[in-house]
């Protein structure tokens, strides 16, 4: 299963194959991969099985695999079967490793996750992004980026691809920032920017984190907006387990949909959008306080003590959110909404008037909406995760490469 993300994408995600014999080989060696990562450890046999292809063509396959580093044979299985004993086979902890990065207004990420989805390096630095130009800042991430990289060689990985997730629009050739508000970025190609030796994939936040709650949420729905936010607020529209990207690649804008037409200007150059009711800014705003680090922190810190303002602020962000979701409620149909990134922090607050507003508001029957498990986290490890789906879905093209 692949959720292709753009155009462009690493070793070849979601790509169909050609229905050679060459193809057929590389969709098996995927199937294999796959099925030990879900079912395993597993041995050839089992693997035959359940692929339904013989045990000979499967330890062909297998071979392959383990040559290239993405599988390793955990040593005989238990004895007192009929028959010579096979090994046990599961992903290697050693082998490829996927790179994310999440450049956030106020803090940068790195880490690297395995192909069994263990975080094995992760770098955070908090720094204000704000209006600084690109160049500093990537070179601040390609720093951390190299020592996350140093760290999981140490390990016996190897980077198979980066995907930085940034709080922006991204052109369709996944490494192009069209528009990044917050950021202040504008038409800037990251590529140059970054560690050239790895592929690069870049994506808007939200939909890693989007990605991040199909792959590692738990009962997450095929049909599910993903609605995320630091002091902006973005949402992924994930249509039959795909992020949904529109014309250009710049759908899910949730945070420029507006909640009143006439109200304060924004970013984007419209009145009354979202992100200046819901947005961490706005809520500290509204509710008398001083933007600073931790804003969520903060706000969940006095919303807990009973800070009237606080909550009244968050009850009203809640309200401004289910305005917005309504609309997009009512346009898609979606099986479920989910709260991520730093909105999920603040959730006790916000769930009630915003399951309200939209209850009341929605045609049928009103859509459920849940908190990410993920939190904060859900951008960075779609990226990562992003990089190991790719090595999962066309293994053929990592073993040649690495
Ligand atoms: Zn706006």
């Amino acid at each position: 299963m692949s959720a292709p993300l753009h155009k462009a994408r690493p070793a070849g995600q979601g790509r169909v194959l050609p229905d050679t014999q060459q193809g057929m080989r590389r969709r098996n060696l995927s199937r294999v991969m796959h099925t030990v990562r879900d079912e395993g450890p597993l041995s050839r046999a089992a693997v035959a099985s359940r692929i339904g292809l013989t045990r000979a063509a499967v330890s062909t396959l297998v071979d392959e695999l383990i040559r290239a580093g993405l599988l390793e044979e955990l040593g005989p299985e238990r004895p007192g079967r009929v028959g010579r004993p096979g090994s046990a086979l599961a992903v290697s902890g050693r082998g490829p490793a996927g790179i994310g990065a999440e450049v956030g207004v106020d803090h940068l990420a790195v880490c690297a996750v395995d192909l069994r989805g263990e975080v094995r390096a992760r770098a955070v630095r908090h720094v204000a992004n704000r209006d600084r130009s690109p160049e500093p800042v990537l070179g601040e991430l390609t720093g951390l980026i190299h020592r996350v990289v140093a760290e999981a060689e140490g390990e016996g990985l190897w980077p198979a691809g980066l995907a930085v997730a940034v709080p922006g629009l991204v052109a369709r050739d996944a490494r192009t920032v069209v528009r990044a508000p917050n950021l202040g970025w504008l038409d800037t190609d990251l590529g140059p920017l970054l560690p050239e030796k790895l592929p690069l994939t870049v994506a808007n936040e939200a939909n890693f984190g989007a990605l991040a709650e199909l792959w590692l949420g738990e009962d997450t729905p095929r049909d599910f907006l993903h609605v995320s936010a630091e002091i902006g607020i973005g949402a992924a529209v994930v249509v039959d387990g795909r992020v949904l990207h529109g014309n250009r690649g710049f759908a899910g804008e949730l945070g420029h949909v507006p909640v009143w037409p006439d109200g304060p200007s924004c970013a984007c150059g419209g009145r009354g959008c979202l992100e200046q009711y819901a947005g961490e800014e706005a809520v500290l705003r509204a509710a008398g306080l001083e933007p600073g680090e931790d804003r969520v922190g903060l706000l969940a810190g006095r919303a807990e003590q009973g800070d009237a303002a606080v909550r009244r602020a968050l009850h009203d962000a809640g309200t401004a959110l289910g305005i917005a979701l309504t609309g997009a409620v009512n346009l898609l149909d979606p099986e479920n909404v989910v709260l991520g990134g730093a909105l999920s922090g603040l959730s006790p607050w916000l769930l009630p008037s915003l399951r309200s507003e939209l209850a009341r508001r929605t045609a049928g029957p009103s859509c459920p909406v849940s908190v990410s498990a993920l939190g904060p986290e859900g951008p960075l490890l779609g990226a990562a995760h992003w990089v190991v789906r790719g090595v999962l879905d066309d293994p053929a093209a990592v073993a040649e490469r690495g």
